[in-house]
């Protein structure tokens, strides 16, 4: 099973994909992870896409595409993926399609997660995670059982990503607007799209993702 998370920097595609992971054994492949890793590693992709990532800008589609598709290749054996954080834009949305049919795959579930826009910022300001196993807490919603403290494996220091400044959030709001929300008709059209409310709990919002799975 194949599958995309779509939705607005904040909807919370991060910790659904989490539970996708964990209960049908999916693997996660996560634009932003890459990114992010590739920024730790230093790489010239890392050098790159910091500046834009900190001014909550797109990188360029076409290293995204490669990104990906080697992903792909390197997971062949999986029961399947689920992408998160892509595709962001018309032209990643339509790669994909051509990806998926060079590699013999399809695309089984596209799932739109809808949040209203005025909780993404205290979503996001507030959140942080766990710098050894990646748990992820919030500020106001989910803070660790005792303070300081990973309740997952116990671990005392903890990390805030560099683009969930507010100033940044706007930003990669207005990205997500004008270049991501566009790809929506791109699935509707298809038929394959399926919206959850994202405002609720997780487990709530991941009950419904689970109903649109076993409804095949
Ligand atoms: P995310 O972790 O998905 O919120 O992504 C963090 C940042 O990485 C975004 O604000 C973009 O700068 C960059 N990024 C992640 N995925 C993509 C993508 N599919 N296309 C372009 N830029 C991306």
């Amino acid at each position: 099973m194949n599958m995309i998370i779509l939705g607005p920097p904040g909807a919370g595609k991060g910790s659904q994909c989490e539970r996708l992971v964990e209960t049908y054994g999916l693997v996660q492949l996560s634009t932003g992870e890459m990114l992010r890793a590739e920024v730790k590693s230093g790489s010239k992709l890392g050098q790159t896409a910091k500046k834009l990532m900190d001014a909550g800008q797109l990188v360029r589609d076409d290293l995204i595409i490669s990104m990906i598709s080697n992903q792909f290749d390197q997971h062949r054996d999986a029961k399947g993926v689920i992408l998160d954080g892509f595709p962001r834009t018309t032209a990643q949305a339509e790669a994909l399609d051509v990806m998926l049919s060079e590699k013999g795959l399809t695309m089984d579930h596209v799932v739109q997660l809808e949040v209203c826009e005025d909780a993404i910022v205290e979503r996001l300001s507030g959140r942080f995670s766990c710098a050894n196993c990646g748990a992820g807490y919030h500020d106001s919603f989910s803070r660790p059982a005792e303070d300081g403290k990973c309740d997952k494996c116990g671990h005392t220091k903890f990390l805030r990503r560099s683009d969930d400044n507010p100033e940044t959030v706007r930003s990669r709001l207005v990205s997500y607007r004008e270049q991501s929300a566009p790809i929506l008709p791109f699935y509707q059209d298809k038929g394959v799209l399926q919206s959850v409310g994202g405002m609720g709990g997780m487990d709530e919002v991941f009950d419904q993702i689970k109903e649109i799975v076993a409804n095949g």
